[in-house]
């Protein structure tokens, strides 16, 4: 199964995505997670990558391009993936399936997870992530256990740099103008599911689970 997880951010789409790739068992591509281990790794590309994620804007599509179509490539997206956070510009969807339709697949399902933005910011501000797995937790909606700890691995939990008020607006604006048109994009397809991402999260891990069986 070839998935896209489509939204803003702080729509839930990481933690949705985590609860997906356990049940079906499909690697997890997050373009984001990708510069994050990049950054933290001071390689070229992550040097360039943190110019644009600090201020929350995208970083260039033929740079983003390159790294997710590579990793399409790899033998475990052979039976199947999720994508989240990619693509996120029209350009990228067009380089998406022209990529995919080389390789003969093609997307299966995109679902998009839409979120007033009010609750957005809440949501991002609050937000901490596991330096070591990558969990997502949120400091009021999903404590961890023991504050400040994964609960999954032990790891320490950190907010992540672009999680703050001002990138976050920006962030919310930038997938407003940049983003959004991909919507109609995939609306054109007609493999677009539209979500309520103010949802609890089980019940709407349950409703992308009866879109996809
Ligand atoms: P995310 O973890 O998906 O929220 O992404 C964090 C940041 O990484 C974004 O705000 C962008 O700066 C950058 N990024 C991740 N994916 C993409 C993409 N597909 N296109 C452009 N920039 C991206």
């Amino acid at each position: 199964m070839n998935l896209i997880l489509l939204g803003p951010p702080g729509a839930g789409k990481g933690t949705q995505a985590a609860m997906i790739v356990d049940k079906y068992q499909i690697p997890h591509i997050s373009t984001g997670d990708i510069f994050r281990k990049n950054i933290s790794e001071g390689t070229a590309l992550g040097i360039k990558a943190k110019e644009y994620m600090d201020r929350g804007e995208l970083v260039p599509n033929s740079l983003v391009i390159e790294i997710a179509t590579d990793r399409l490539g790899e033998d475990d997206c052979k039976d199947g993936f999720l994508l989240d956070g990619f693509p996120r510009t029209v350009e990228q969807a067009v380089a998406l399936d022209a990529y995919l339709r080389e390789t003969d697949r093609k997307i299966d399902y995109v679902l998009d997870i839409d979120v007033d933005k009010e609750l957005l910011v809440e949501r991002i501000i609050g937000r901490r992530v596991c330096a070591d797995c990558g969990a997502s937790f949120h400091v009021t909606n999903m404590p961890p256990k023991e504050e400040g700890v994964c609960d999954r691995c032990q790891g320490q939990l950190k907010q992540r740099n672009d999680d703050n008020a001002e990138t976050a607006n920006n962030r919310i604006e930038v997938y407003n103008k940049q983003t959004k048109p991909l919507l109609d994009y995939y609306d054109k397809l007609g493999n677009i599911v539209h979500l309520d991402g103010s949802k609890n999260l089980n019940d709407l891990f349950k409703e992308i689970v009866e879109v996809l069986e």
